[in-house]
C-alpha cells in the first residue's frame, strides 16, 4: 500500500464531521423554484436560450457557450421561467447580478438523455465534448471546467490521475457521502477520467477518518475490474485537500509555483466529479444534482442532501427544520475557506459543496489582533512555504511589489497562518485585500496599455493619411502638368 509523502505545514482542527454524517442521505423533494445566476456572455461566445414565459424541461440546456471556460448550465427540473432579473450572487462581493429564475411544476418532465454505455469506443474528444455539452465543472468547489483540466498541453506527459476524496475542511462531509452511497459511480468515473487521459494508474485519496467510506470503495473495487485504482488513507491534516498538497501527498512530487500538476505527470479531480462524469458518459444526464451538506448548530438537522442545482439555500435550510434559535451566521463552504452569505435567497450552484449556518458557539467572535511578535507560527503553519509575516507587513504598507516578490498569488488563503497566529492578526484579510489591490493595479496597467495602444494607433492613421493626402496632391499636380504640356502641344 502506498505511504503517503509529508508536505510541509498545515494544522490539525476540530472535524465536527459527526454532526452531518450520522444521519442519512437525504433526496428532499422538488424545490418550489430553481434560481441560475447567468454568465456575463460577450457577443459570439455563448447564448441565454430562454427567456421569461418559456417552458424549460429537465436537463434542457439553458445557457450554452462553445467557449471551454463557459460549460453550459441546464434546467434541473422542469417548469416556467418567471423572470430574468437581477438576484444576490453566491459571491463574497455581495453583488447582483442577472438570474434566470424558474417555476418548478412538479411534473420533472426531462428532456431524452442519452449515454454512451460502451464510452471504451468513443474516440477521446467525443467524450471531452460530452463532459463539456453536460456542463461538468469541479464539484470540490473551485468550479473548473473538467474538460479543460483533461486536456492538458500536448507536450507534458500525464501517468497518474489523483482523485481527491480527502475532504479536509471541517464540518464538510458530502464527498464522504458520496464516497459511501454511490462507490460504483466514483470508481467508474475514475475508469472513464483514465480513458480520456490514456493513463493506467489512479491513486483516489481518502482522509483517514473516513473509514465507511474506504470500506465502501475498497467493497466496490473488489466487485468489479478497478485494478489499476488504488484508494489511499491519506493522514487528518488541513490542508490535506488542497490539489497541490495532495498530489505532493500522493506522489511525493511538488507543483511548480505557477506550474500545473501536469507538470509533474498528474491530473487531479474531486471524487464528486468522477461521479458527474460517470453520469453523464453512461447515461447521458448533465450536471443538474450534487451533494450538498447542510450543518451547523443553526440548522435543526443537519445532514447531507442530494440537491437539485439552483436550489434556493433557504428551501435547502427548511428541508433540515429550519433555523435554530442560536444560528448567527451563514456560510457557503467550510469555516476555513468559505464565504459569508448576506442572504438565503441565493441559489445552490455547481461549486456549493456545504451551507454551514454557524451558531453563536461557532462564531469566532472579532479578537482584538496585537502587534506581530514575529514568533514564525505562521510560516511553519503555511503548506505553501511563504512567509505569512512578511506578506502581512508588505500588504499592510501596500507595498505591491514587494508582496509579488514574496509570492503573494501561491497563497491558497487556506486560513492556516490565521489559526496559529497568537497575536490574532486577521491575516488572510490582509493578503485577500493586497490581492485585490494588485487585481486592481494590473487592470489598470492593462487598461493604460490598451490607451496607449489606441493612441498610438491613431497617430500612425494620422501620419498615413496625411501621407496619403499629400502622395495624391503630388499625383494629381502632375496630371494637370502634364494635360497642360499636352494641350500646348497640340496647339
Ligand atoms: S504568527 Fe502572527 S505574531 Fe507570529 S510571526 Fe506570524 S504574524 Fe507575527
Ligand atoms: S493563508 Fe496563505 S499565507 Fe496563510 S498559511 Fe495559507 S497559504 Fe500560507
Amino acid at each position: 500500500m502506498l505511504r503517503p509523502w509529508p508536505f510541509n505545514g498545515g494544522v490539525h482542527l476540530e472535524g465536527h464531521k459527526q454532526e452531518s454524517n450520522f444521519a442519512p442521505l437525504i433526496i428532499p423533494p422538488l424545490p418550489k423554484t430553481l434560481i441560475y445566476p447567468l454568465p456575463q456572455l460577450n457577443s459570439g461566445n455563448g447564448n441565454i436560450l430562454v427567456a421569461s414565459g418559456d417552458r424549460v424541461l429537465k436537463g434542457q440546456a439553458i445557457v450554452v457557450s462553445d467557449n471551454p471556460m463557459l460549460p453550459p448550465v441546464h434546467a434541473a427540473s422542469s417548469g416556467w421561467v418567471r423572470c430574468i432579473e437581477q438576484r444576490p450572487l453566491p459571491h463574497l462581493s455581495g453583488l447582483t447580478g442577472d438570474c434566470a429564475v424558474i417555476d418548478v411544476d412538479g411534473l420533472d418532465e426531462s428532456v431524452e438523455f442519452q449515454g454512451f454505455p460502451n464510452y471504451a469506443e468513443v474516440e477521446q474528444a467525443g467524450l471531452c465534448a460530452r463532459i463539456h455539452a453536460a456542463g461538468i465543472v469541479g464539484l470540490g468547489g473551485a468550479a473548473f471546467p473538467t474538460m479543460v483540466k483533461l486536456k492538458p498541453p500536448k507536450h507534458l506527459k500525464v501517468e497518474t490521475l489523483v482523485l481527491n476524496g480527502a475532504e479536509c475542511e471541517p464540518y464538510i462531509t458530502c464527498d464522504d457521502s458520496l464516497s459511501r452511497h454511490f462507490p460504483h459511480a466514483v470508481l467508474g468515473g475514475a475508469k472513464i477520467l483514465m480513458h480520456i487521459l490514456g493513463v493506467a494508474c489512479c491513486l483516489l485519496a481518502v482522509e483517514e477518518d473516513m473509514p465507511q467510506a474506504i470500506a465502501a470503495l475498497e467493497k466496490a473495487k473488489s466487485e468489479g475490474d478497478y485494478r489499476q485504482i488504488e484508494i489511499v488513507p491519506v493522514p487528518v491534516i488541513y490542508p490535506m485537500g488542497g490539489e497541490r498538497q495532495l498530489i505532493q501527498a500522493l506522489t511525493g512530487k511538488e507543483v511548480p509555483t505557477d506550474g500545473l500538476p501536469a507538470e509533474v505527470g498528474v491530473v487531479c479531480q474531486n471524487v464528486a466529479t468522477a461521479a458527474a462524469v460517470y453520469q453523464a458518459i453512461t447515461t447521458g444526464e448533465p450536471l443538474i444534482s450534487r451533494i450538498v451538506t447542510v450543518t451547523g448548530q443553526g440548522v435543526r438537522r443537519p445532514q447531507n442532501l442530494l440537491v437539485r442545482i439552483g436550489t434556493p439555500i433557504a428551501e435547502l435550510v427548511e428541508q433540515c427544520g429550519g433555523y435554530t434559535d442560536s444560528a448567527e451566521r451563514l456560510i457557503l463552504g467550510g469555516p476555513m475557506m468559505g464565504i459569508a452569505l448576506p442572504t438565503d435567497d441565493i441559489p445552490i450552484t455547481k461549486a456549493a459543496n456545504c451551507i454551514l449556518v454557524a451558531g453563536r458557539d461557532e462564531v469566532v467572535g472579532v479578537k482584538h489582533s496585537m502587534p506581530c511578535i514575529r514568533c514564525g507560527a505562521c510560516a511553519t503553519a503555511c503548506p505553501v512555504n511563504l512567509l505569512p509575516q512578511q506578506l502581512y507587513w508588505h500588504s499592510r504598507a501596500d507595498s505591491l511589489d514587494r508582496v509579488m516578490a514574496y509570492h503573494l498569488p501561491d497563497c491558497i488563503e487556506c486560513g492556516c497562518c490565521d489559526v496559529v497566529c497568537p497575536s490574532h492578526i486577521p491575516l488572510v484579510q490582509h493578503f485577500r485585500s493586497a490581492k485585490s489591490k494588485v487585481a486592481a493595479k494590473e487592470q489598470e496597467r492593462l487598461k493604460a496599455g490598451h490607451a496607449r495602444f489606441r493612441y498610438e494607433a491613431r497617430q500612425e492613421r494620422k501620419q498615413r493619411e496625411q501621407l496619403e493626402k499629400a502622395e495624391s496632391a503630388k499625383r494629381k499636380k502632375e496630371l494637370l502638368a502634364t494635360a497642360f504640356l499636352t494641350s500646348n502641344n497640340a496647339c
